[in-house]
């Protein structure tokens, strides 16, 4: 048996790995000419390896589609990953939400593992750009720009997405898949950066705030998501940890409009702060309300703020209001920001949508379509929330792939 996997990511190389080691002779074509580019700039270059959840909780983490998932992650989980990786000398460990990462924070370290677990399989991999898929009487033919055709019996397609194209991901599956047959659902980013309306972002631009807390409500005022951590603001809109979380959360910008709403001093309630004001304001008296918020308040966010909050900048701190303070205490605790939409997909950590799930067996990631046509990773309309589910879902998907297509010899 002669399998290609076309696509040398997490999911093409344990599909490459787990094939050779049921036996078939693999061959993994990959267009860069090192294997893992993406994975080498995971977790910003840490490598988020996993999850440490159990697997209903991965399901839970999938907004479409996780039900498909099932097999795969019961087949290959998160234990399977931690020990493939620690036989292969990477020490992991877990931080909050169950954050696996490996104790050398070097995203390199996992990718070297996998490439030597590929190795040892006896699957030998190439550099070479599938530019065609042909499905033949006995198998199939693939054309490689550098190298000329290549028949086989089985084909793994783990191409991946189309984001982050500098890494190799430029949505060539998608096109192999359809002209084989396949529906492709329309690839759409998520845990992307949003653009809002107005010129508040930017003006804000450059801004990095901790320790926030934000809200995003539909224009019903129902809550679609939140979160606390990390932002920042662009010269389009808004990103950082919390902001990518909430896009893969906004799948309706079509129907639907989005507010975001930070709370810039989340420990405190509005009695809380309205107090910390007050102590503030007893020590400057005598100035300009537009110098009396250096203690409380970014620099740059000081005019904003300012402005929002209505009072006059030059008015005398002992001349503000109580109903003042307050609508002060309301513009830092509810700073809002309409959102337009997303930048495009080339800036998604992920592409949701892809192969049609509904073509796919879940128990061995086999074409329902193309006999002999497996499916790995990415290129799955399957995507996950961030916490190492995406690479998961590449690992477990990959295995299934790998080792289902060397079985019927
Ligand atoms: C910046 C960033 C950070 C991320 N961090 C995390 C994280 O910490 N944790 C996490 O779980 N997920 C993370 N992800 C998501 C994760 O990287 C992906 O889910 C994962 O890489 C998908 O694996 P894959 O093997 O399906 O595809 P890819 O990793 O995209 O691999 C596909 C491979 O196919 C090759 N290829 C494409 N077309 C062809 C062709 N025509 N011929 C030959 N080869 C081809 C590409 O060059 C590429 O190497 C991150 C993504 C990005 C962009």
């Amino acid at each position: 048996m002669k399998i290609a996997v076309i696509g040398g990511g997490p999911a093409g190389m344990m599909a490459a790995a787990s094939a050779a080691m049921g036996g078939a002779s693999v061959l993994l074509i990959e267009k860069n000419n090192f294997l893992g580019k993406k994975l080498r700039i995971t977790g910003k270059g840490r490598c988020n390896i996993t999850n440490s959840a159990e697997i209903q909780e991965f399901i839970n983490n999938i907004p479409v589609n996780g039900k498909f998932m099932h097999s795969a992650f019961y087949a290959f989980d998160n234990n399977d990953i931690t020990e493939l990786l620690k036989r292969y000398g990477v020490e992991t460990k877990i931080e909050r939400g169950g954050r696996i990462f490996p104790v050398s924070d070097n995203a390199k370290d996992v990718v070297d593992a996998l490439k030597k677990y590929v190795k040892d399989s006896g699957a030998r991999a190439i550099q070479g750009t599938v530019t065609e898929i042909l499905k033949t009487e006995n198998g199939f033919k693939i054309k490689v720009k550098e190298k000329g055709n290549i028949t086989c019996d089985k084909v793994i397609l783990a191409t991946g997405g189309a984001s982050y194209p500098q890494t190799g991901s430029t949505g060539d599956g998608y096109r192999f898949a359809k002209s084989l047959g396949h529906e492709i659902i329309p690839p759409k980013p998520s845990l992307v950066p949003l653009v809002t309306e107005g010129t508040l972002a930017n003006r804000l631009m450059g801004l990095s705030l901790k320790n926030i807390a934000i809200k995003i409500t539909d224009e019903k005022g129902k809550k679609v998501y939140e979160d606390f951590g990390e932002m920042l603001f662009t010269h389009y809109g808004v990103s950082g940890p919390v902001i990518l979380s909430a896009s893969s959360h906004l799948r309706d910008f079509e129907n639907k409009n989005y507010i975001l709403s930070i709370d810039l001093k989340p420990a405190l309630d509005d009695e809380a702060l309205d107090k910390r004001i007050l102590r503030d304001f007893e020590k400057e008296q005598n100035r300009d309300f537009i110098n009396s918020l250096d203690a409380l308040l970014p620099q740059k966010l000081i005019p904003v703020i300012v402005s929002l909050s209505g009072i006059p900048e030059r008015k005398k701190v002992r001349d503000i209001t109580r109903a003042e303070r307050l609508k002060l205490v309301e513009s830092i605790k509810k700073l809002t920001l309409k959102i337009k939409g997303t930048r495009p997909v080339a800036e998604a950590i992920i592409t949701s949508g892809g192969i049609n799930v509904k073509e796919i067996n879940p128990k061995t990631m086999e074409s329902k379509i193309v006999p002999g046509l497996y499916f790995a990773g990415e290129i799955i309309d399957v995507d996950a929330y961030t916490g190492g589910f995406n690479l998961q879902i590449a690992y477990s998907t990959g295995y299934l792939a790998g080792e289902n297509s060397a079985k019927d010899w």
